[in-house]
């Protein structure tokens, strides 16, 4: 396995230096950096293989065809999904759920139909359902959480009515890092008939997924959250779903035949890749997650639970400190405000350290909300991320609270 020195040797942004300190880049749930391997492989293929694909009988478009097809069977591979064909390129996870929506929403959802969310979901799974709402009257329900910020479970039970068509949760909250028993909530759905799409943007990063043991019907994530590219992400669907929703968006590729008269639709998985998809950016998310599966989940959530654990207890410490996310089970992301220190100001005066923070409600409003502040500071960890730069943040943490006393 690969030393901590080795992997932060193959982040190159991690040595630059910002107001002449070094960077400490803890601002991993929002984007994470590009190895190497990432950056080399869009630049190979735009040098070497850039052709578009599918129609070409040519050489390069072949070549670019089957670089694209099998970055699909490496995305297969790296969920443990049945088929390839259950994998559907798409801009990211906003863009996989919105599909989902749309195409759903559409062929299944009447006026007065239950769509359960959570209280901790990204705006990315709230806003595409409410125009849902105000295009059919559908009607959404909310898990609460306990007061560790975890899915109360029996209210979940409870808000099953005979009207409940589908659940949409997130896998691991961006704000609190709960990591959500998904698999659990995928099961009580299943014994009412209720599908479920998982919001895994914060969840692949760090965790193993196996989309047939969750059993998820619709699992998504963004290439950028990963280690890979902007611009790309995927929706896994199961396959019967996905053959019976709709096509999302109309254009090339995503037809059988078209006549001014008829249309038919391509089978899976074009029916969902209208006009030219990023078969660059697939290339390299599929570069992203070799890479990462090189290191290993195990590792990687090992060594980002050890700086987790070491955060917490350390920031704990600092009079005033409140952190909000205490679940059980909870991935690499401290959210915290010190004393009535402004969220904003406490990201400024880190960021002036050489510290990269998040700071805000991190879309998630109502989340926010049902917590009853405007925003707080985030620190989310990488697998490149060490026990010194959380040394630092401490340091800097308190440094900031030190001048607001
Ligand atoms: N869901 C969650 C839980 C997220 O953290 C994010 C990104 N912050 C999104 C959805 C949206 O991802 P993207 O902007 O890559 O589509």
């Amino acid at each position: 396995m690969k030393s901590i020195e080795e992997i932060r040797a193959d982040f190159p942004i991690l040595s630059k230096k910002v107001y002449n300190k070094d960077l400490v880049y803890l601002d991993n749930g929002a984007t994470t950096q590009k190895p190497v391997h990432v950056v080399n492989k869009i630049e190979e293929g735009y040098y070497n293989t850039n052709s578009n694909i599918h129609r070409g009988v040519h050489f390069l478009s072949q070549e670019a065809t089957e670089a694209h097809e099998n970055a699909r069977k490496r995305v297969q591979r790296f969920l443990n999904a049945n088929k390839s064909e259950e994998i559907i390129f798409t801009r990211g996870t906003t863009e996989a759920i919105n599909l989902v929506v749309s195409s759903f929403g559409d062929k299944y959802l009447k006026e007065g139909d239950e769509v359960i969310l959570s209280e901790m979901e990204h705006h990315a799974n709230i806003v595409p359902w409410q125009m849902l709402r105000e295009r059919k009257g559908i009607v959404i329900k909310v898990v609460p959480m306990n007061d560790k910020q975890e899915l109360d479970m029996d209210a979940y039970k409870r808000l099953f009515t005979d009207k409940t068509k589908f659940v949409s949760i997130t896998h691991v909250s961006n704000v609190l890092g709960t990591v959500n028993p998904v698999k659990e909530i995928v099961k009580i759905a299943h014994e009412h008939q209720v599908p479920v799409l998982i919001d895994g943007a914060q969840a692949v990063p760090h965790l193993k997924v196996d989309v047939q043991d969750l059993d998820a019907d619709f699992y998504v994530f963004s290439g950028h959250k990963i280690y890979g590219p902007t611009g790309i992400g995927v929706l896994y669907g199961k396959e019967n779903w996905l053959n019976a929703m709709p096509p999302y968006q109309g254009g090339g590729e995503m037809i059988s035949h078209v006549s001014f008269d008829k249309t038919t639709y391509n089978e899976l998985p074009y029916k969902f890749e209208a006009g030219t998809p990023d078969y660059i950016g697939s290339t390299a998310l599929a570069a992203a997650l070799d890479y990462v599966e090189e290191i290993g989940l195990d590792n990687i959530a090992k060594h980002e639970h050890e700086l987790l654990e070491y955060a917490t207890q350390e920031l704990n410490k600092i009079p005033g400190m409140k952190i909000y996310g205490n679940a059980q089970d909870k991935s690499g992301v401290i959210s915290f405000l010190v004393g009535k220190i402004h969220h904003y100001d406490m990201g400024m005066l880190l960021d002036k350290q050489g510290i990269a923070v998040r700071t805000g409600h991190h879309c998630a409003q109502p989340l926010m909300q049902a917590l009853g502040i405007e925003g707080t500071v985030r620190a989310s960890f990488g697998m490149y991320n060490t026990k010194e730069e959380v040394d630092k943040l401490i340091a800097g943490v308190k440094r900031v609270a030190m001048m607001f006393e």
